[in-house]
């Protein structure tokens, strides 16, 4: 007899593009490229266009800047206002 085990209703998943680990929207941060083509991080997580995921520690962050991973995701160039900003969300605090 199969059993259908009950859903559990589960974040959103994306991957961050500078460790390429999956982990759940409120985790990472999201750049969107705008109508207008530049970078921009988008706050809400709802701003229209395409967007890229990373985590906002200064590993991920380092990684995708030295990768230029975010640049490649977006297609777009990604300014050195939008990795201040990014710098700026980094949750973990080092000494
Ligand atoms: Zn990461």
């Amino acid at each position: 007899m199969a059993r259908s085990l009950p859903n559990p209703p589960r974040e959103p998943v994306r991957t961050c593009v500078a460790c390429r680990q999956e982990a759940g929207k409120g985790a990472l941060v999201r750049v969107v490229r705008g109508p207008d083509g530049t970078a921009m991080v988008d706050r809400t997580g709802a701003a229209p266009g395409r967007g890229a995921y990373v985590h906002s520690t200064s590993a991920c962050l380092e990684t995708a800047r030295k990768r230029r991973a975010l640049e490649r995701s977006l297609k777009t160039s990604v300014g050195p206002e939008v990795w201040a900003e990014l710098v700026k969300t980094n949750t973990q605090v080092e000494q």
